[in-house]
């Protein structure tokens, strides 16, 4: 039995912290608020997972009042819902992402992207794709004042 689920995140950009996205510090004068490294990407993509699980949210699982998720590399909270997955004897099949952010240019990032979330995942890397865009100038990305990402996730039995 296959099952999908869509998940999205935004983080307000700021200055003094790094800007992670996919596990990947990309060079930026700002970088996300938030409590864990606030990496919108990953965020977005384990949402997307706990929701095909229907097992409620990324604040659910990882409350931000909780010191033991403070800073942490959120790579290891999609290791957590991955290891929920498994658990729930689910496995991914695919993952679809899209970055939304006015500036710097996501290329030169994105293949490191993918390879950290297939890794994580335990899928080919054929099977994650992460894209980018921006926001045209218009909104708060285009704005440069947040970045946000979208996902979807395909799981099976
Ligand atoms: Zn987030």
């Amino acid at each position: 039995m296959f099952r999908i689920d869509i998940g999205n995140d935004t983080h307000r950009l700021v200055d003094g912290r790094p800007l992670m996205l996919g596990g990947v510090h990309v060079a930026y004068e700002r970088g996300g608020d938030g409590h864990s490294d606030a990496d919108a990407l990953l965020h977005a993509i384990s949402d997307a997972i706990l929701g095909a699980l229907c097992e409620g949210d990324l604040g659910a699982h990882f409350p931000d009042t909780d010191p033991q998720w403070k800073g942490v590399s959120s790579l290891q909270l999609l290791s957590h819902v991955v290891s929920l997955a498994h658990e729930l004897g689910k496995r991914i099949v695919n993952v679809d992402s899209t970055i939304m952010i006015e500036a710097p240019k996501m290329r030169p990032y994105v293949l490191s992207m993918r390879e950290n979330i297939a890794e994580v995942l335990g899928v080919e890397i054929a099977c994650v794709s992460v894209k980018a865009k921006t926001g045209e100038g218009l909104d708060t990305v285009g704005q440069g004042l947040a970045v946000s990402a979208q996902a979807v996730v395909l799981i099976t039995s």
